[in-house]
């Protein structure tokens, strides 16, 4: 079978044409078999009858050899044939010599002329009859008006032992012998035909119908979601689009709702899909019978739903109805003998107010739903379009972020921590900056809660770390490096190996480095946090409680957790002019170092005031602006010489041109 012809089967019309040809192929095959076996049967029907008429008139005229001889029939003879012409299907014969001239006719009896007419001469096809001495029969369609439609024509020898005394030609009516047979055989061809086509057929329509059900079963797949027979994200945006269609410049009002169910992976992550489908499956009874009785309502994502109420009647209404969708769904689902539990958080965009076609529709509720998930769930927003833009700015810096990692737009900062008492350096903090050609500088306050809740601050973090110990290997050795740290990146399980792998690509020692958490850290998982800090406690590194006073500022994370320094935040440093109560705080705060034998520095120093109270009140170090503003790591070498010649000039004995550091030891690698 050729290609084509093979690919043409394939297709549906394919299909049609086959099963179309082997029916022409089986109707054509039927229509032969009817005409010859009609044409077999009269035969041997035309063979009987004229057998037995012709025994009939032998043995009813005695003298039916001399008649052919050419003698006048007896009276009785006459008789018979006239009685014999209206007898059964035989409507007309003949009797002729041996020579094949015609004696007599059966429509012509009584006649006295002789024939001229001679049956061999005029029908030619009798001339085997004469040839072999034997009967000759056909089958004939009359083509005449008058006459039978269909009969049959036979020539047989008279003769008496042996010898031939003439030839009777009987002809027999077969017209309705023939719509007898027709009709026999085209109804058993039908049968034959139908058992023979009904393999084929069934086969066809089995096809059909399995191919039927698939493309159904393909077309639910692709409009509904399985677990909960709802439709699916795709199918609900498409008729939604049609709906709001529908609608045109309709003044009514209308809503979208997007509804996220944390339980589905609460259910899913803690007993397995089965729970999770369960689950699904429940919120789905319930939201199409309570509340969106009249709505177009979809599952949209894992753990998501949206809906479509086609009337509302304002902001009180849809209000009313996405509190209603909170307490429903929110009520608890037994599963097996567990109770399963889910915050649920809803996205409301108006319609025609927040928009009128479908996918800024999806936008608008997708980003209410956003800001209830982080509201703290369990609640519904409204769209607002503040919220957009902030949503737009947060994809922004999401996308600048991206970017910056992978061009080196990333710089670290450096900050000097000075010893209140001596004035001298004990150090820097790196505090990260982007610098992007564009954009100019993007504080580390806007970008880090991003990278946050990317996940970049991991690479980030990680890039910090490898950064400033290179930077600091540089360095003297007796000056320390504080990094500040994300609290998600002790969740990774990673930060004791980047740490390993960003000290020993520098050979910077661990007791040189200090990592700076704030208390959000201690928020998280207690136990996870509380190892990991031994570990790098273990392994010589401090850690600073950083911004000391502005979080839960629990004192018990104080003994819980051995910080090597408290960094008193900046907020405190700056009210001591300001606000009365300040200074007995920052007393309190100090003292509270002390008998931990924590060293405390105070962040955000900015003026000499401010940097003698907290001397007087016993604080050891201190960061800010009076000292230096965070510089770039090129300004940082002037920084250290300067501190260097500063301790020089204090040295005793030493003349101001002595104080001046002719040669460092680590100066040249600054
Ligand atoms: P932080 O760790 O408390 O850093 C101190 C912040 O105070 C820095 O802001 C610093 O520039 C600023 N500062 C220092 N002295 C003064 C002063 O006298 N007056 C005023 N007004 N500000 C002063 P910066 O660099 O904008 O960093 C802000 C915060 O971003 C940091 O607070 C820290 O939480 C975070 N951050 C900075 N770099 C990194 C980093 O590499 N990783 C992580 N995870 N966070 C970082
Ligand atoms: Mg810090
Ligand atoms: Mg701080």
């Amino acid at each position: 079978m050729g290609t084509t012809l093979k690919a043409m089967l394939r297709s549906k019309y394919g299909s049609f044409a086959a099963v179309a040809l082997f029916c022409a192929l089986i109707a054509g095959i039927g229509v032969a078999f009817v005409n010859r076996a009609t044409t077999k049967l009269l035969e041997s029907d035309a063979e009987m009858v004229t057998e037995e008429w012709a025994n009939y008139i032998v043995s009813n005229v005695p003298d039916l050899s001399e008649i052919a001889q050419g003698e006048l029939p007896s009276t009785e003879s006459v008789i018979f044939f006239e009685q014999a012409r209206q007898v059964g299907r035989v409507y007309d014969f003949s009797i002729y010599d041996p020579d094949g001239k015609l004696i007599l006719r059966s429509k012509e009896l009584g006649r006295t002329h002789t024939f001229d007419y001679n049956i061999f001469s005029n029908r030619p096809e009798f001339l085997p009859a004469r040839k072999d001495r034997k009967r000759v029969i056909f089958v004939n369609e009359s083509g005449a008006s008058s006459g039978p439609e269909i009969y049959s024509d036979a020539l047989l020898p008279i003769g008496t032992q042996g010898n031939l005394d003439g030839w009777l030609e009987i002809k027999v009516d077969q017209t309705a012998r023939q719509r007898l047979f027709m009709s026999s055989m085209t109804s058993l061809a039908l049968i034959i035909g139908a058992i023979l086509a009904a393999g084929p057929a069934l086969g066809f329509w089995y096809r059909t119908r399995q191919k039927q059900i698939a493309e159904r079963q393909l077309n639910y797949l692709s409009h509904f979601d399985m677990a909960t027979g709802l439709l699916n994200r795709g199918a609900w945006l498409e008729r939604l689009g049609g709906l709001l269609a529908g609608r045109g410049e309709s003044a009514q009002r209308a809503a979208v709702f997007q509804i996220d169910l944390n339980g589905f992976k609460l259910a899913t992550d803690n007993f397995g899909p089965t729970a999770g489908d369960t689950f699904l499956k429940e919120m789905a009874a319930r939201i199409v019978e309570e509340p969106f009785a009249q709505a177009t309502v979809a599952r949209v994502n894992s753990g998501q739903f949206a809906a479509f109420l086609p009337r509302i009647a304002d902001t009180i209404d849809a209000a009313h109805m996405a509190r209603k969708i909170v307490e429903v769904l929110s009520r608890p689902v037994e599963w097996e003998d567990h109770v399963l539990n889910s915050p649920v958080s809803v996205g409301v965009a108006l319609i025609p107010d927040d928009g009128n076609d479908a996918s800024r529709l999806w936008t608008a509720a997708s980003i209410a739903l956003e800001e209830a998930i982080e509201a703290g769930r369990n609640c519904y927003r409204f769209f607002a379009a503040e919220t957009e833009r902030q949503t737009q700015k947060q994809r922004d810096l999401e996308q600048t972020i991206t970017e910056a990692y992978e061009r080196n737009y990333f710089e670290l900062y450096y900050q000097p921590i000075i010893e209140l008492k001596t004035k001298k350096l004990r150090g820097f903090e790196a505090l990260i900056r982007l610098n992007h050609p564009e954009k100019g500088m993007i504080s580390p306050a806007d970008f880090i809660p991003v990278a946050e809740k990317t996940g970049d601050i991991q690479k980030i973090g990680a890039w910090c770390l490898e950064e400033a110990c290179h930077t600091a290997s540089f360095w003297p050795p007796d000056l320390t490096v504080s990094v500040n740290l994300s609290p998600l990146q002790f969740n990774s399980g990673q930060l004791i190996s980047v740490l390993r792998r960003a000290l020993d690509a520098s050979n910077f020692p661990a007791y040189r480095l200090e990592l700076e958490v704030t208390e959000g850290l201690l928020l998280g998982n207690v136990d996870v946090v509380k190892e990991q800090l031994q570990v790098l406690r273990d392994m010589g590194i401090a850690v600073s409680l950083d911004d000391f006073g502005t979080g839960y500022s629990s004192l018990s994370y104080l003994w819980q957790f051995p910080f090597s320094k408290i960094k008193i935040d900046q907020s405190f440093i700056r009210a001591i002019e300001a606000t009365p109560s300040a200074p007995g705080i920052l007393r309190t705060i100090i003292s509270l170092g002390r008998y931990l034998s924590v060293p405390m520095t105070a962040e955000g120093v900015e003026t000499a005031e401010q940097a003698r109270f907290l001397e007087r009140a016993g604080c050891q170090l201190a960061q800010g602006y009076l000292f230096s503003r965070p510089v770039p790591s090129t300004e940082v070498a002037g920084i250290i010489l300067k501190d260097f010649t500063k301790s020089l000039s204090k040295k005793p004995g030493l003349s101001k041109r002595a104080r001046k550091p002719a040669k460092l030891p680590d100066e040249a690698r600054l």
